[in-house]
């Protein structure tokens, strides 16, 4: 269906907008509005674009709103959780920003095992809420991404082996859909819509809040956190490859091509120096850690090893600081069908020549309790890829702009053979997915996703995410 809607902001109906900050409790801001400019940036420094409204909603009233705003008014609209997807889908040129930011709420039932949480909430206040009570989502490794994004689409980290993906634990959620109107999705009412949203992304309405299945862990986790020089790459993965296939679930690990930190601990010789990082989260009996990450520290001698045990609150921090706002970042992941010496020599190929020292290659080790839902029971289907490749240019200057999105291309295509096919929707920038990618990535669930896509918004008002078209 061709898209009517206006491509320019100044033909917003100002009494339109007037009327709507009646409406909402929250704020409605405007291009000549003072904080409209701070409120428009996401995370990603490259994205740049210009809504014609943003609703800073307070709640799921507020939502309603500015659904029902949107569509009358046949503009783009664009939902924003933690903002922090890296292909910048959570905001629009000329349209509304539906801004979930102020909507961070987070109420842990203990006795339930379950977490409400806000569809505005980061990763941090799920944890730092959840972890007074022992407990735990499974999510992603940075506090600062949001939950909505994160789950909707999968969500991934130290806890996916052995407890599986967040949106295999999403147990309800409020969601306002496109006539305006905020249904409950759980296993009784909407069953069909609860089963997209755990990982079918963001096409279908706004979570304006989620029940979630909390977990046991810590208070303390043990991380291996062990840098060798470059020159040890193929040694190290090749260990780190033999270790993930008989290690417990209660290990998560990633390999990492990255640069050393510039500053202490990390000896002066190897600080900025190019490293192969072994990270890994051990999450079962805190005394046990040490003796089973033992291998991968003893690869070689190592740049620096920051391994030990912490709070898992702490653990779920230690990456905040490489992913500062504004920075610029490009990224693509692709599954990996294995590790093996044609991988290592593409994957060291590609590190020698990062145009940036910011850059990593991330090899993800998945299995574990990924595997255990069948890809049938929910929308995320990819359930049997047992590596990810993340490919995360991440660079300071607006002039090397093209040089890093090149290099994260070419990695990605050249990556394509050794792939079992599909990719993994949370990490790619610039949206580029065409139907066969869609169809790859969701198999048999593709055809049951269009549908569910035309029963809740069959005017495709939800268009700024995954491109699923709803069945004719
Ligand atoms: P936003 O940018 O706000 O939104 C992303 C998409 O989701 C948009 O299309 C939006 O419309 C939709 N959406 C957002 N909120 C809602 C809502 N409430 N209702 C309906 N639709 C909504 N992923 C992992 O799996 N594991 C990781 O460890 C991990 N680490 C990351 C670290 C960093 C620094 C970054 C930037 C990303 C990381 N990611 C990781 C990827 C991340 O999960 C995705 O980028 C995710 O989409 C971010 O969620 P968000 O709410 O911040 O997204």
């Amino acid at each position: 269906m061709a898209d009517t809607r206006t491509p320019n902001a100044a033909n917003i109906n100002d009494t339109a907008v007037e009327e709507l900050r009646s409406r909402v409790r929250g704020t409605v801001l405007r291009p000549t509005d003072g904080s409209y400019d701070d409120v428009r940036k996401i995370w990603n420094g490259i994205i740049n674009k210009h809504p014609g409204v943003i609703v800073q909603c307070t709640g799921a009233a507020d939502v309603m709103a500015a659904v029902n705003f949107a569509r009358d008014n046949e503009l783009p609209l664009a939902v924003r959780g933690g903002g922090h997807n890296v292909s910048g889908n959570s905001v629009c040129d000329y349209g509304v920003v539906i801004d979930l930011s102020p909507m961070r709420r987070v109420r842990v039932d203990p006795f339930n095992g379950t977490a409400r949480v806000d569809g505005g909430a980061k990763l941090g206040d799920v944890d730092h809420e959840a972890q007074a009570f022992g407990l735990a989502v499974p999510v992603g490794v940075v506090s600062a991404t949001g939950i909505a994004g994160l789950s909707l689409h999968g969500g991934m980290g130290f806890l996916t082996r052995k407890y599986g993906l967040t949106c295999d634990h999403i147990l309800s959620a409020d969601v306002v859909t496109a006539n305006g109107k905020m249904v409950v999705a759980d296993a009784k009412n909407n069953a069909d819509l609860l089963w997209a949203l755990r990982g079918g992304g963001g096409s279908f309405g706004v979570v304006t809040s989620f029940e979630f299945k909390l977990r046991p862990v810590g208070p303390d986790v043990w991380m291996c956190i062990v840098m060798y020089p470059v020159a040890e790459a193929k040694n190290a993965l090749n260990t780190w490859r033999k270790f993930m296939e008989t290690a417990p679930e209660d290990v998560m690990s990633i390999a990492i091509y990255w640069n050393a930190p510039h500053e202490e601990p990390v000896p002066k010789e190897y600080q900025g120096a190019p490293v192969i990082v072994l990270a890994g989260c051990w999450s079962g009996p805190v005394e046990k850690g040490e003796a089973v990450f033992k291998p991968l520290r003893e690869v070689a001698t190592p740049a620096v090893d920051l391994s030990g045990p912490m709070p898992y609150l702490v653990a779920q921090k230690l990456f905040d600081p490489e992913y500062p706002d504004g920075r610029r970042y490009y990224w693509k992941s692709i599954y990996l069908k294995e590790i093996d010496a044609a991988v290592i020599d593409m994957l060291s190929d590609y590190a020698a020549k990062r145009p940036s020292s910011l850059t990593s290659i991330d090899v993800w080790c998945l299995g574990g309790a990924i595997g255990r839902v069948k890809p049938e029971e929910s929308a995320f289907f990819k359930r049997d890829a047992p590596y990810m490749l993340g490919i995360e240019a991440n660079w300071e200057d607006p002039k090397d702009d093209e040089l890093n999105i090149s290099w994260t291309r070419s990695l990605y295509k050249d990556a394509e053979k050794y792939s079992p096919g599909g990719m993994y929707f949370n990490f790619p920038g610039f949206l580029e997915e065409g139907d066969d990618l869609l169809k790859q990535s969701f198999g048999t669930n593709y055809e049951r996703l269009r549908q569910v896509k035309a029963k809740y918004d069959p005017q495709n008002l939800f268009s700024s995410n995954l491109k699923i078209s709803g069945k004719a």
